[in-house]
């Protein structure tokens, strides 16, 4: 058997399109145009990328793009003040700062100063909260596509037993809550999680976000499984990639793609997986809180 590979791209692909539709008649119906803030704090290339794209996604999409770069020595005074000046700013319905932040800008600082209807990439206490609630309003990006590679996959989950490896807030936390409200039976693993393998061979649905190269191995899949790797991990490669100036390198999962693929049902590439969801979940929660601020029902989307 071989899995089928879930292309994250012509999904990502659905999803803007729908996200472009909604965009428009809010702005030809209502005149409102989703308005999406990025801030930057120092010069960390892998940041200045991912940011650029957010933006250039952002304006693609006809939204209003604002971006503030300040210098990796700005003090966390001056960054709590650029974010509630973002807040106050009618014309900005989403905020995201970049992480992470240099040390000595307390990143829940910073969180905590944030507008939580303005949370788009959903980290503040409030939208954690919400998401633990049942009454979630945005909720953050990755976890997000995920699901919606979940749904247009498999359909109902109900019942399906599923493994999140990786709590952070970021992604384990809330893709568990989400797995858990679509009625799976969720288990959390992390760093100090017994017996990974044999956890890992009961999920019918197998999560891997834990930021190390190739750790999921074949052997440790369930037959007829749906994997979802959201590791992005950056290793050496003889030859093809990527030369970022330390020779040349490539982009590969948590987990081991080829060998997971012949026992797996469904299995997420990296690149082209889950990755490619991200971006575009951002701007569905930029119009979803453009929508929100403006005081109209939440769109279809
Ligand atoms: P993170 O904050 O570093 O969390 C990693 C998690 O993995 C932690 O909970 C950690 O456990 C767990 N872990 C580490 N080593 C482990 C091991 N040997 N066995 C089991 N669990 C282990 O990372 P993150 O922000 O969640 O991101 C995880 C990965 O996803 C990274 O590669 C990141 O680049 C990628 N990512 C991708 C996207 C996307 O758009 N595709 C978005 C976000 C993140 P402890 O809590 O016990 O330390």
């Amino acid at each position: 058997m071989s899995a089928t590979i879930i292309d994250g791209k012509a999904h990502a692909a659905a999803l803007r399109a729908r996200v472009a539709g909604e965009a428009a008649r809010l702005k030809s119906e209502h005149g409102v145009i989703p308005g999406l803030a990025t801030v930057l704090v120092g010069d960390d290339p892998a940041s200045e990328v991912y940011v650029r794209n957010k933006n250039k996604t952002a304006q693609a999409l006809g939204f209003n793009s604002v971006h503030r770069h300040l210098p990796g020595t700005a003090s966390e005074a001056e960054v709590l003040g650029e974010v509630r000046a973002l807040n106050g700013d009618k014309s900005v319905h989403g905020i995201l700062v970049q992480l992470p932040l240099p040390g000595q800008i307390r990143e829940e600082a910073v969180l905590d100063a944030l507008d939580p209807a303005k949370d788009v990439d959903a980290l503040t206490p409030t939208n954690a909260g919400l998401l633990l609630s049942g009454r979630a309003r945005l909720v953050s990006c990755t976890p997000m596509g995920v699901m919606i590679l979940l749904r247009e996959t498999l359909g109902a989950i109900t019942g399906l037993d599923a493994l999140v490896i990786g709590r952070s807030l970021l992604f384990g936390k809330p893709a568990a809550q989400l797995l858990l409200a679509a009625n799976a039976t969720v288990t959390m693993a992390h760093s100090k999680t017994r017996d990974l393998p044999a956890l890992a061979r009961r999920a019918d649905i197998l999560i891997a976000a834990i930021g190390r190269a190739h750790y999921v191995k074949g052997d440790w899949v369930k037959p007829g499984a749906t994997v979802i790797d959201v590791g992005i991990n950056r290793v050496p490669s003889g030859g093809a990639g990527t030369d970022t100036g330390e020779g040349r390198t490539r982009l590969v999962g948590d987990v081991d793609t080829d060998e997971a693929a012949k026992v797996a049902r469904f299995i997420t590439p990296v690149p082209g997986g889950v990755g490619a969801m991200t971006i575009v979940c951002l701007m569905r929660n930029t119009l979803i809180a453009a929508a929100a601020q403006a005081g109209l029902p939440a769109p279809e989307v």
